[in-house]
């Protein structure tokens, strides 16, 4: 579950003088001061949504503010705690991270399929739509094993399971178990050039 929301604080940044103040209409103690708000993520996961440098009057809180920009260049530094400006940084590198982890973990499977491929083994099991490769033999398109049973230099010859599936996850299913099964297969073998599999 994902927990968000938004909060804000106020830094003081010290003493700006006595002023006159337009509000109160007498001479006050002014503080320069910066509001900001952030949203979060998790509460780890922070950053800034708005800010605002202002020069304020200590009593009625009215005063001038300033461009964010120049006014971080006069104090040589932003304020703010790093972990509230660059938590969402972090969470976005994460994310990236995990996407990236995903992405090259499925690059490396299809090499691996690929290896497998290029180099068929009698007894190898694979995963294939059967309307594909027996066209006709099965009720539009289903997922289903087979078995190589013969391997030579030009083609490859593979039995015929009894079973088809609707979902590949089907197929998958019996990977482990009754595709190992003799009466798993109908007997019939089909042959392929190895080229097109
Ligand atoms: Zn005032």
């Amino acid at each position: 579950m994902i927990i968000w929301g938004s909060g804000g604080d106020i830094v003081p940044l010290g003493a700006a003088g006595t002023q006159h103040c337009a509000t109160c209409e007498s001479a006050r103690e002014f503080r320069d001061v910066l509001n900001y708000r952030y949203a979060h993520v998790w509460y780890l996961f922070a950053w800034v949504t708005e800010k605002a440098y202002v020069t304020a009057c200590s009593v009625c809180g009215r005063g001038v503010r300033h461009d964010s920009k120049a006014f971080e260049a006069k104090l040589g530094r932003t304020p703010i705690p790093a972990y509230r400006r660059f938590g969402g940084l972090v969470l976005l590198g994460l994310v990236a991270t995990v996407v990236l982890a995903g992405m090259l973990a499925g690059m490396r499977s299809n090499v691996r399929e690929d290896a497998l491929l290029q180099d068929p083994r009698v007894g190898d099991v694979y995963t294939v739509d059967l309307q594909e490769m027996a066209p006709g033999s099965f009720d539009g398109h289903a997922y289903g094993l087979m078995r190589v049973v013969a391997v030579d230099t030009g083609t490859v010859s593979l039995e015929v399971p009894n079973v088809g599936y609707n979902k590949l996850s089907g197929a998958s299913g019996d990977l482990d178990k009754q595709a190992r099964e003799a009466d798993y297969y109908s007997g019939e073998v089909l042959s392929y050039p190895r080229p097109d599999l």
